[in-house]
């Protein structure tokens, strides 16, 4: 794998902050109210190399390590969540993970196309039935001769709508196992979910397997390894990604809420003059600083395949989704009635922003992974216990 510098690196995080502001930016409220990002948008990103940011550039990647591809996945959230949801997914969750456990046939057939934009992946966990108990899916497999049959629902698929394959969590003899499903396999059928929260530029499907026919060359990794190597490697790449995604988000309702402070007159005098509006931008200068810290410390330990990266992860993605929605919560409290209203960037903000608590495992669900590390990690068992 050839070396790309740091120089490099930085060069392509700052032509991302370029194209998110000419191509992205001007257009994300249309993206929202058409409900898709288009179609011309993924072509110019493919076009970059953006849609394989962190994957080698033997597979026409860009190979941003963890720290650059961060900082990448940032500029492209500041201007629209929804077209960082497309990195978060295709890149991250798919290509991370076929790059991880995929066969050298699979890496060779799939990262290049998906790097070229020819082919959009989308990963499918969740279920009508089944949310954060993932591994109580219910879509099945089932052997038959040098095939796999598979049947069931998987609900709220970013980009399912437009995906051409689908990474695809099933349960069967052997328990989870992944499987590449392709649109044209024939006994699929997306239906896409409208009148969403947020997120609603980002093809988000409901996905139906009627015995779809898939070859044995598309099962990922071995089977029964479906969820102890394909989910929690995607998720945790998905994590990442969503971590960078909270900073994406505060860091911009803390601009907004500082501009706006600083043009709007109450009482004769710019609003950021009174103490109550100074507490919320000291607040959420400290948390963005806080949030970006724990990130870029996801991101070394990541670069240095250090295994505490995973819990690191985890961590990052809870503080700065929390962040994102307080900080959100406060721009649009600054700026009043008009927060309430979308002519103002804020009321996507905090629609956006409400979305990272709930994707990629809920807040919940990363308060219990961090509280069990924590009792580990910070118990001191000579600690005293009076009577
Ligand atoms: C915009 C959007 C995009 C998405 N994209 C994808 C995608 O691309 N692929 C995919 O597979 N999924 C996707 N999802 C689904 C998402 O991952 C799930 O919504 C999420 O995992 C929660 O599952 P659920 O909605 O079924 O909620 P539930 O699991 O039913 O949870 C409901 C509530 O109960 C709480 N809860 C559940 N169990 C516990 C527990 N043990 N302890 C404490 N609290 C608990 C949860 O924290 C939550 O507050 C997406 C969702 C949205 C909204």
């Amino acid at each position: 794998m050839t070396d790309i510098s740091i120089k490099q690196q930085q060069e392509i995080v700052e032509e991302a902050r370029e194209f998110s502001n000419q191509e992205i930016r001007p257009f994300s409220a249309t993206f929202e109210a058409n409900e898709a990002i288009p179609r011309e948008l993924i072509e110019k990103m493919a076009k970059k190399g953006f849609l394989s940011a962190s994957l080698p550039r033997s597979y026409g990647g860009l190979q941003l390590d963890p720290i650059h591809y961060g900082r990448f996945t940032e500029e492209i959230g500041k201007a629209s969540s929804s077209t960082r949801a497309l990195l978060t997914v295709h890149t991250s969750l798919v290509g991370e993970t076929i790059l991880r456990w995929g066969t050298e046939e699979q890496k060779n057939k799939w990262l290049p196309l998906m790097a070229s934009g020819e082919k959009i992946g989308a990963f499918g966990l969740t279920e009508p039935e089944v949310g954060t108990d993932a591994k109580s899916v219910q879509t099945s497999y089932k052997k038959e001769g040098n095939k796999y049959i598979i049947n069931g629902k998987k609900k709220w698929i970013t980009l399912g709508d437009i995906a051409d394959f689908f990474l695809v969590i099933t349960k069967g003899d052997k328990g989870n196992s992944a499987f590449i499903v392709e649109r044209s396999m024939g006994g699929v059928k997306t239906t896409p979910i409208k009148g969403l929260l947020g997120s609603r530029a980002a093809h988000v499907a409901l996905i139906e397997f009627d015995n779809v026919e898939v070859p044995a060359e598309n099962l990922l990794a071995k089977e029964g390894s479906g969820f102890t190597y394909i989910v929690n490697t995607a998720l945790d790449h998905g994590r990442y990604s969503i971590a960078w995604g909270g900073i994406a988000l505060a860091q911009e309702a803390l601009e907004s809420m500082i501009s706006y402070s600083r043009k709007r007159t109450q009482f004769g005098k710019k609003i950021h003059s009174f103490q109550l509006i100074q507490g919320m931008i000291g607040d959420a200068v400290t948390k963005v600083h806080a949030g970006r810290a724990l990130c870029l410390r996801a991101g070394e330990l990541r670069k240095n395949a250090d295994p505490s990266a995973l819990m690191e992860t985890t961590i990052a993605k809870y503080f700065t989704s929390k962040i994102a929605i307080q900080i959100a919560t406060d721009a649009v409290q600054v700026h009043g009635g008009n927060g309430c209203c979308n002519q103002y960037p804020v009321e996507l903000l905090f629609r956006e922003a409400k979305i990272l608590e709930i994707i990629e495992g809920t807040s919940q669900v990363q308060q219990e992974i961090i509280s069990s590390y924590g009792l580990r990690q910070y118990y001191n068992p000579t600690y005293p216990i009076f009577p």
